[in-house]
């Protein structure tokens, strides 16, 4: 699909929702871009157009909106998929890591054997917000002896900062707020 000049155009398809899941958030709800097939699409084309596929051996997607896009960008670089689930999700022996949630931690994981040494991966998620999430991927990752070959997300919240912690990091959003 051609690219446009600005991405800002799918800002249309984004819907903010005012206090969820609690007071003084403000959602960013994904599910009307997903629904339109232009919208979708672009997004996509333009997350994988800023990646060379020949660098990239398996796409990371993070629970639960992450794996929406993650597994068409993995398809079309014929790259694998792998999911990062919330605590107890993941059936099998996991790697574990703690990340700071607004009021206290809790832990992402990840299967053991997801990644072979030395494989390039490619981390996504629909938001970065204060890139705690992200980084404690990005860490999981490298435990699991994973190289980080991005990461990648729709839209950023700039005035939360997020970018700053991943700066060791080739990160990149189609929009910011
Ligand atoms: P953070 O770790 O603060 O960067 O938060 C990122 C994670 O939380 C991502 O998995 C997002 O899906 C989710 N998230 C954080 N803030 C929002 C928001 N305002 N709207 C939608 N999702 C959010």
């Amino acid at each position: 699909m051609i690219q446009e000049a600005s991405h800002e155009w799918l800002k249309e398809h984004i819907r903010d929702i005012p206090d969820f899941p609690k007071q003084g958030i403000v959602f960013k709800d994904i599910t009307p871009l997903l629904a339109h097939k232009k919208a979708f699409s672009y997004t996509i084309d333009a997350l994988a157009h800023n990646f060379d596929s020949d660098e990239v051996d398996k796409v990371l997607g993070i629970e639960a909106r992450g794996f929406m896009v993650a597994a068409p960008l993995a398809y079309r670089f014929t790259a694998g998929l792998i999911p990062v689930r919330k605590k107890g999700k993941l059936p099998w022996s996991v790697e574990a890591q703690e990340y700071e949630l607004e009021y206290g931690t809790d832990y992402l994981e990840i299967h053991k054997d997801a990644i072979e040494p030395g494989e390039r991966i490619l981390i996504v998620d629909d938001v970065l917000a204060t890139g705690g999430t992200a980084k404690a991927t990005a860490l999981l990752t490298e435990r699991c002896g994973g190289k980080v070959a991005g990461i990648a997300t729709i839209m950023e919240l700039g005035f939360l900062g997020g970018r700053r912690r991943l700066a060791e990091y080739d990160f990149f959003s189609l929009i910011s707020y």
